[in-house]
């Protein structure tokens, strides 16, 4: 029996788990991959790099210890985690049950892909995922978003702060109506196409240009230096559907301690309804939950 296991080894989860070894809690980290999202990284031409901070770097650092100790891990993907009376169970996919006294949700969230030509070709080449990581870095550049909801507005809301133009793609009504959507249509340096959807991303190298249709079947071209897909991330909580409580759109509802509503299951970064989707965020989060659990452990019988 484990006094901790970790689901997930992006940012979050090495963290906890290193945190928890520190402690002297018995514990393992049980995931996909060991480094989570931190192993994409939007590449643009002539990048300046000099003297930048990259939440990289910090999570290598626990990941090189993560891989010293090689005991406390397990490379495989966590099927379902299960309540018993006092204890979890943790069921991988191989078919194996792992037990534990307390479980740490740390699974991040996925993008949604376009799905067009030209999407996977130039992904992290000019084209990727996250606006509000990548932002400054496209001061006086042309740049597009794609998304219909919040997380499309609030990415073309923050390129508009430094951006030469921002191109927004596909946003419903609904999303223009609320006082942020109010705010970008009167935007100077944003372009909004309600109704329109992208039919490919065509490029050399890099991406450089969207090609998007109208409501009426006609094609256009935007130039891009910088191109967004911005759909909602969906939180990846399959494992403990039913289990925790969720946001209405599925994060995992924590505490201060990263507690859920179930005793002994912690959960942090990005899976979790605490803003925001940022690597020194999920780091720190990652602490909390551990203590969290380290806390729970000590008072437990
Ligand atoms: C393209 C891109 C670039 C970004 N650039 C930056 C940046 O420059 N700066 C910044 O601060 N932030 C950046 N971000 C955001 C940042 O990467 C995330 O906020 C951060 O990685 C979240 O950490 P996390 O540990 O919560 O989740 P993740 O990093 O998503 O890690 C989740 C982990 O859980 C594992 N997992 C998922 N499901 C299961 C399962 N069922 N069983 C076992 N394991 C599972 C995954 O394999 C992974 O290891 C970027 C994001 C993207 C998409």
């Amino acid at each position: 029996m484990y006094d901790l296991i970790v689901v997930g080894g992006g940012p979050a989860g090495l963290t906890a788990a290193i945190y928890a070894i520190r402690k002297r809690l018995n514990v393992l980290l049980v995931s996909k991959d060991l480094g989570g999202k931190t192993n994409f990284h939007l590449e643009i031409p002539d990048q300046e790099n000099y003297l930048v901070i990259r939440g990289v770097e910090v999570v290598n650092k626990f990941k090189r210890e993560l891989e010293y100790l090689n005991f406390t891990r397990r490379m495989e993907q966590v099927d379902r985690v299960t309540q018993e009376a006092d204890y979890f169970l943790i069921h991988l996919e191989g078919g194996d049950q792992l037990e534990a006294k307390s479980v740490i949700v740390a699974t991040g969230t996925r993008q949604q892909f376009l799905d067009v030509p030209g999407e996977r070709e130039y992904l992290s080449r000019g084209l990727c995922y996250s606006a509000i990581s990548y932002a400054p870095l496209f001061i006086d550049k042309k740049t597009v978003v794609i998304g219909d909801g919040d997380l499309a507005l609030r990415s073309t809301a923050e390129l508009a702060t430094v951006a030469e133009h921002v191109h927004l793609v596909g946003p419903t009504d609904a999303a223009l109506e609320t006082p942020l959507g109010k705010k970008i249509k009167t935007s100077p340096n944003v372009t909004v196409l309600e109704g329109y959807e992208v039919t490919r991303i065509l490029g050399n190298g890099y991406a450089e240009r969207v090609v998007v249709r109208d409501p009426k079947g006609n094609e256009m071209d935007i130039p891009a230096d910088g191109t967004f897909v911005e759909k909602a991330l969906i939180p990846n909580t399959k494992m403990v559907a039913g289990l925790v409580e969720t946001t209405e759109d599925g994060f995992i509802v924590v505490d201060c301690y990263g507690q859920t509503n179930v005793p002994g299951i912690f959960a942090a970064g990005d899976v979790t309804h605490i803003i925001a989707e940022q690597v020194l965020v999920a780091v720190g989060e990652g602490v909390k939950a551990a203590l969290g659990a380290y806390d729970y452990l000590l008072r437990m019988d």
